[in-house]
This record gives C-alpha cells, structure tokens and sequence, in this order.
C-alpha cells in the first residue's frame, strides 16, 4: 500500500573539508590541504543511509541550481534514493565550510542556503509524496515551521521520527508527533530545557513527559536507550575500531525509522540500528562510510 517505507524531510549540503596544521584565529590567513568535497546534510545523509540498506526511500529538500546541488542529486540517486521531491534553486546549495586540525579538532561555519528556503508552502505540495511514505524522518536544518508542517499533514497512520538536531526546544504538538523523538546527550539537555539530571534513563523519562510516544537516547560507543510509557531499555553497541563518527547518528536514525516502520518491536529495531551505526564508525566519511544491508549482516558482535 505505501511506495516508501520512508521518506525523510531534510537537508542537503556540501561539506567542503581542508586539513590544516592549525585552524586560524581572527583575521588570519592560513594555508591547508587540497579541497575535498563530500554530499552531507542531515537529511540526505538519512535518506542515503536507508537507501542503502534496502528501504524504499525518498526525500523531500531543496538544492540550489549549482554544481554542489548537482553533486548532491548524483549522490542520492547513487544510492537509490527517490529524488522527485528535491527541489531546485531559489538559493545556493547549503555549504558547510569546515576545516579540521591534525588532533582533528575541526571548526565549521554552515550556510544553509537552500535548505532555508524550504518552506511549509514545499511541503503542502508534497502531499502525495507524504501520503505515499509509512513512516517520514525529519531533522532540524530546515525552518521550524517546515518541520511543524510536516506533522500537521501528516495522514493517519503514518509514524514521525525526529532528531532534533540542531537541537532547539520544540512547541508541544511536534514533541506529540515523535515515536521516537532521537537525541543524544547534548539534543536531550537543549529539548529539556537546558536542565539534564541522573542517569540517560531519567533523561529519556524527563523527555518522555514533554509528550513523545517514544524516546531514543544514543550514547555513542556506549550504544542507545530505548524508552516508551511501558519502560526503558538498554541497547549495547557493536565494539569496533571507530575510525570516523561523522553521520553514525544519521545512519542510527534511518535504520531505526526504517525498521520501525517495518513493525519491528523497539527493542529490536533499536539493536538493529547500533548494528549500522558501529560500521557507519569504522569508515571515514558521512554518506560513503554507510553500509549495505549485507556488510551490517557480515559485522561481528
Ligand atoms: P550522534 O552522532 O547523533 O551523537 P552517536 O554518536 O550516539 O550519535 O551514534 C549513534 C549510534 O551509533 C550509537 O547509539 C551507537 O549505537 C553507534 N555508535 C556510535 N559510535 C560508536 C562507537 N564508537 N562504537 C560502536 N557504536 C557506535
């Protein structure tokens, strides 16, 4: 009945990434590394990491009319996502200029370009492609109202997954619409208010009381905390050699909606999502660092 198991509403940048010996202070010039350039954004980031594991997936986002956008639309369709809802131009393509020292301390300034331009207006246009998803994932690189759009068009039966990162406190009836609602430690702190006590159980029963049906903390190499009004479950990581943990939360997020969606029981999906966020760490890199559904299957733990 549904043609997507998940669509996902979100952004899309070009992380542009120079090495340097040491990041410049004001009004500093200093020289680095060739230029790489990596499609990124939270969004696309999700909507990758699903395709690849075998979920029918497509995106709703905006690109600007450019060669990152371009680069961004090859990458997407690369990995087999639907790209019929990125839209393109009214602004540049979103850039995130980052440099990252020897330590690999990195510094970054974000232009969101035009995932800014993706409004509540985008969205309404989209229904078809809403009414046509099991389950839709959203992040916090667009606009707010985007993101509170999409919850009030939401059709019946269709379930929200937000990770509300960047992290900022959210009005009550898109906090009603998550199952789950994804935060790490940091997202979690900001969502309650600034105020974060206990232990990550009594952070996710105090997120839980701002009204989500659900909620996931993730911990890093520490794995991921289940919690729904029944109780809170621990999920373990994988133990691997982390070599990178850019997009691990991406790749967390788009397993754990996808197999939601697939009914699996929490618990369940949650293990098998820290199954893809510990090979998503043993790769450098967001979106290449991803895995198929067979390299998951091969990891051992
Ligand atoms: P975020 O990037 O949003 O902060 P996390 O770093 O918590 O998210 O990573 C998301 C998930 O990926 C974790 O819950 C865990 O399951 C897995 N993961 C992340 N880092 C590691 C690691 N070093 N070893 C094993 N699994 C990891």
């Amino acid at each position: 009945m549904y043609d997507y198991d998940l669509l996902v509403v979100g952004s899309a940048n070009a992380d542009l990434v120079i090495g340097v010996e040491r990041r410049p202070g004001a009004g500093e010039t200093v020289l680095g590394s060739d230029l790489a350039v990596h499609p990124g954004g939270k969004g696309a980031n999700q909507a990758v990491a699903a395709a690849r594991l075998g979920a029918r997936t497509a995106l709703l986002a905006r690109v600007g009319d450019d060669g990152n956008g371009r680069l961004l639309l090859d990458s997407l369709r690369e990995a087999g996502v639907d790209t019929s809802g990125v839209l393109v131009g009214g602004a540049p393509t979103g850039v995130a200029l980052i440099t990252v020292d020897p330590s690999g301390d990195n510094s970054i300034v974000v232009s969101p370009g035009a995932n800014g331009r993706l409004t509540p207006e985008d969205v309404r246009a989209a229904d078809p492609l809403l009414g046509r998803s099991r389950v839709v994932s959203a992040q916090l690189e667009i606009p707010l109202e985007t993101v509170v759009e999409v919850v009030r068009r939401l059709p019946e039966g269709t379930r929200f997954v937000l990770n509300p990162s960047p992290p900022r406190e959210l009005p009550g009836e898109v906090l009603a619409a998550c199952d789950p609602l994804i935060v790490n430690e940091h997202e979690a702190r900001v969502i309650a208010g600034g105020e974060l006590a206990g232990s990550p159980e009594d952070w996710a029963r105090a997120l839980l009381a701002l009204g989500p049906r659900s909620v996931v903390v993730t911990l890093g190499a520490e794995g991921a905390l289940i919690a729904t009004a029944e109780g809170t479950a621990r999920v373990a990581a994988l133990k691997v050699e982390a070599v990178d943990t850019t997009g691990a939360g991406d790749a967390f997020t788009a397993a754990l909606a996808w197999r939601l969606g697939a009914g699996e029981a929490p618990a369940v999906a949650a293990a098998y999502a820290a199954r893809v966020g510990a090979a998503a760490v043993t790769r450098a890199g967001a979106q290449v660092s991803f895995p198929t559904a067979d390299e998951v299957a091969a990891l051992e733990g």
